[in-house]
């Protein structure tokens, strides 16, 4: 069995407001087709990041009528002003987060997905956008999920909010770019799920995406510090899990995740390794029950399939 750990079923990976748009004026057969590109390749469960669409919200229903699992947050949580408007609602302080989370409780997430810092800055190598929330009130945002037995997925980039992320409590971080060696022994310590999506900065690099030509430096760069990383979680046993980020730019729904797979393996990691930690730490961080997997996969016989040994 498959998993990809971190996509967005919202986005099409080549154009960004016209998958919204067309998401948002067309019925349900666009979620379904991304979907299909999953199933042709063997791939039947998904953790999405949300959406302030509705859109991921749809596809879970659409999923399970598919006979596959999509875990969706519905929409993401993020500081007003800063990176993050497409993925969720906005909140300024922690008496808003609390009317947010009942809100957003409403629609029975699996996760919370909050979104701690933007994205890495391609026009200048070790810039990210600052960090959105302060300790405490991180700490308060996950251990409000945690009270409702919600998972919690945060996006954060460099060390020092990887840091804050994992001493909240967060079960996966997702993306992870500039952190550094204490954060992989903070995460390998506490068990923590990293999610380096390595397939979006290396597909910007494959295709030579003409949108980048001017940052194209950068992005080396940004990859290969990323992937010099993976290696050291994986000599120091963090838990590295498949997400492809499919539906950002040049990362396609399906086939993202075997890109996301290509370049662990590139990084110097085995593809064996690689396909059992995408599927005993993606059932974690999907939270995973054996009956939901049961009764999925009895009619799917013929999907790689390295055993439910371990659960
Ligand atoms: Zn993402």
């Amino acid at each position: 069995m498959l998993i990809d750990a971190h996509i967005h079923i919202s986005l099409n990976g080549r154009d960004f407001a016209a998958s919204r748009k067309m998401h948002q004026t067309s019925n349900n057969d666009i979620i379904k087709n991304q979907l299909n590109e999953y199933k042709k390749l063997g791939i039947y469960l998904l953790r999405d990041g949300g959406d302030n669409l509705n859109i991921s919200f749809r596809a879970r229903e659409i999923a399970r009528e598919e006979g596959m699992i999509l875990r969706t947050p519905v929409y993401a949580i993020y500081k007003r002003g800063t990176y993050g408007s497409f993925l969720g609602k906005p909140i300024t302080d922690l008496d808003e987060f609390d009317q947010e989370f009942k809100n957003l409780l409403r629609f029975q997430p699996d996760h919370l997905k909050i979104i701690l810092t933007g994205l890495a800055d391609f026009n200048s190598f070790g810039k990210i956008d600052g960090i959105a929330f302060h300790d405490q009130q991180l700490y308060h945002m996950v251990q409000s999920a945690k009270d409702k037995d919600l998972p919690v997925m945060v996006h954060a980039n460099s060390a020092k909010a990887v840091q804050m992320a994992v001493r909240a409590g967060a079960d996966t971080i997702e993306h992870g770019y500039y952190l550094g060696e204490e954060e992989l022994y903070q995460m390998a310590e506490q068990g923590t799920i990293w999610i380096p999506t390595l397939a979006p900065i290396g597909n910007l690099i494959a295709y030579n995406d003409s949108r980048h030509q001017s940052q194209m430096d950068n992005i080396l760069k940004i990859y290969e510090s990323q992937t010099e990383k993976v290696i050291r979680a994986n000599q120091i046993g963090v838990k590295i899990a498949v997400g492809s980020d499919a539906g950002s730019r040049c990362v396609n729904h399906g086939q993202g995740f075997w890109d996301e797979v290509f370049y662990l393996t590139q990084a110097g990691l085995k593809k064996e390794e690689v396909l059992k930690d995408s599927f005993v730490n993606g059932i974690q961080a999907l939270g995973l029950r054996k009956d939901e997997l049961d009764c999925c996969f009895k009619d799917v016989n013929n999907v790689i399939n390295p055993g439910l040994e371990g659960m």
